[in-house]
């Protein structure tokens, strides 16, 4: 099963995920996490995104969709994959149909998670993630046990540069702008589902699991 995830930073789509990818046994892609861990290891490719990030712009397509053609030809994406933050302009979700369709592949469902940007911006003004597991945390809707250490594997916890008030509106921006058509476009092509990501987290997965099985 090849999932993509949509939905504006901070819709969740990080948290839905992981729970998809375990409940399928495929694996989980995320773009913005592969751009940090490049950055962690200090490689050219996370050098040359980091500009782009901190100021919350997208990072150029050639990059993007060679970094997530690696990956998703590596053998453990032969079951499938949950594809989330990818693709994010139509020049992503074109050239992921075209290599798709050159190997008789396609994508199985698109879930889009509705979220409103008043909502968006208290999420991600308040949010803090591990950064060894990436769960996501919030200083006063859903505050880890022990301050600043993640509940599941006592990793420290961080704010990411991008989560600053001035990225956070500017990563909003582009989300409509340069994301938002890809609704109409999976619309089209008759996969798009849209779920609505103002419910608990576990009531938003339920919807995502019930819309897969
Ligand atoms: P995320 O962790 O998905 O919120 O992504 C963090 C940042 O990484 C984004 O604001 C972009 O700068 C960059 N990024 C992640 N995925 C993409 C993508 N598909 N296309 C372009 N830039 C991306």
């Amino acid at each position: 099963m090849r999932i993509v995830l949509l939905g504006p930073p901070g819709a969740g789509k990080g948290t839905q995920a992981k729970t998809i990818s375990e409940t399928l046994a495929v694996i989980h892609v995320a773009s913005g996490d592969l751009l940090r861990e490049n950055q962690n290891k200090g490689t050219e490719l996370g050098e040359m995104a980091r500009g782009y990030m901190q100021k919350g712009l997208l990072v150029p397509d050639d990059v993007i969709i060679g970094m997530i053609q690696d990956r998703i030809s590596n053998p453990d994406a032969t079951n499938g994959y949950v594809l989330d933050g990818f693709p994010r302009t139509l020049e992503q979700a074109s050239s992921l149909d075209a290599a798709l369709s050159s190997q008789n592949q396609h994508i199985d469902k698109v879930l889009n998670i509705k979220v409103s940007d008043s909502e968006l911006i208290v999420r991600l003004s308040g949010r803090w993630i591990c950064r060894d597991c990436q769960r996501p945390y919030h200083e006063t809707n859903s505050k880890p046990k022990k301050q600043g250490m993640c509940d599941e594997c006592n990793g420290e916890l961080y704010q990411r540069e991008d989560d600053t008030s001035d990225a956070v509106s500017k990563r909003i921006q582009v989300y409509s702008n340069q994301t938002a058509p890809l609704i109409e476009y999976y619309k089209e092509r008759g996969n798009l589902v849209e779920i609505n990501g103002e419910q608990s987290i576990e009531d938003v997965r339920k919807d995502l699991l019930e819309t897969i099985s």
